[in-house]
């Protein structure tokens, strides 16, 4: 610690200033930002910076303002708010930490606004000063490099938490929570892309519109929760039975649709068709009690390159209505 015996002199106009003087003075020496730094070096500038006392609620910078101050926190704890004052704090801020240095270093506005959040008293130190004291010593520099490194990783990782929450929110709202398949939203999604120029890359591609026969009868005579089951599993097996790149989508109440690209139209039948075989001979588990296995009926069809997205769906949509008109448990195209 090094030990500056001139005082810092208190800001004048400011009314919460106290007339501390020594304190701070010494304290503020113990600060990472004079780390290192030997007091010949800095014991002509330094006293002149001032010291400034700010209570709870103060304001100490407003976002868009202009600013010509580095301020070190020497007591209390301050906090950040990106885009309004009423908005939760980003950050708190402590003893020995910086604020507005960005300011100072760029010459624009703060970013944020700073408020008091404890009793705090603060080293003001003005944007010459702070020159004179980083060619005063190269020390100075270093730590005010060290500290403006760790503030951009604080800033990473906030930024890096703040798209984990995004890419969360995201996924639920593309997301079916009964299923966990891409929901009627995720589906708009996947189909804007699929519209794209690039769409060739996809083609040939099926659509399949997949319809459980008789649910309603299932649903009367089983309970609404054990249909619940048979949708999760059937949804499951699925996602299970079709490649990776193939999406699965549950489309309405009971209905799916499987968007299956570098898929013509006759291969996917048969996709389709092994699904159907398949889930005819699923028994489905709901609270301990086996259900019967239930059957679909699908409509498929392929995307022309002339047709829109919505075109082939409706064509699907009536091949589908041509398997229940036909019997049900049946794919038709
Ligand atoms: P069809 O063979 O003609 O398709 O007959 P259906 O009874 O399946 O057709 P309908 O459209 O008349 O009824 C669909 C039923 O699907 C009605 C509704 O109770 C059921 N359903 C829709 N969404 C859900 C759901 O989320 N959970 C459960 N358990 N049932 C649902
Ligand atoms: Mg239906
Ligand atoms: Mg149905």
């Amino acid at each position: 610690m090094i030990d500056i015996q001139s005082p810092i002199t208190t800001e004048p106009e400011n009314s919460q200033s106290t007339t501390a003087l020594m304190q701070p003075a010494s304290l503020c020496t113990q600060q990472l930002l004079f780390k290192d730094v030997t007091p010949e070096s800095i014991q002509d500038v330094l006293p002149r910076c001032v010291e400034r006392h700010l209570a709870p609620g103060d304001i100490l910078l407003h976002r868009g303002d202009v600013n010509e101050h580095l301020y070190l926190i020497l007591t209390g704890k301050v906090s950040i708010h990106l885009e309004n004052l009423d908005d939760p704090s980003l950050t708190t801020l402590g003893a020995g930490e910086c604020v507005g240095e960005l300011s100072v270093f760029d010459g624009m506005p703060p970013c944020a606004y700073v408020k008091v959040v404890e009793p705090t008293i603060l080293l003001v130190i003005p944007c010459d000063i702070l020159w004179e004291l980083v060619n005063a010593s190269p020390v100075i520099a270093r730590n005010l490099l060290y500290k403006l490194s760790r503030r951009m990783r604080s800033s990473n990782a906030t930024l890096s938490d703040t798209l984990q929450v995004k890419d969360h929110f995201e996924q639920a709202a593309n997301h079916d929570a009964l299923t966990g398949l891409t929901n009627r939203r995720g589906l708009e999604v996947i189909f804007s892309s699929l519209n794209s120029p690039g769409r060739q890359a996809y083609l040939p591609l099926s659509i399949a519109l997949i319809d459980i026969d008789h649910f309603k009868h299932f649903n009367d005579n089983y309970g609404h929760q054990a249909g619940d089951a048979v949708l999760a599993t059937l949804g499951q097996h699925f996602k299970q039975h079709v490649r990776t790149h193939d999406v699965v989508a549950r489309y309405g109440g009971e209905e799916f649709l499987i968007v299956l690209p570098s898929t013509a139209l006759q291969p996917a039948i048969r996709v389709v068709d092994r699904l159907r075989q398949m889930i005819a001979h699923q028994r489905v588990q709901s609270e301990g009690q086996e259900l019967p296995s239930v059957t679909f009926s699908a409509g498929l069809s392929e995307w022309s390159e002339e047709e829109t997205l919505e075109q082939v769906i409706e064509a699907a949509d009536t091949a589908l209505y041509r398997a229940k008109k036909e019997g049900r448990n049946r794919v038709c195209w």
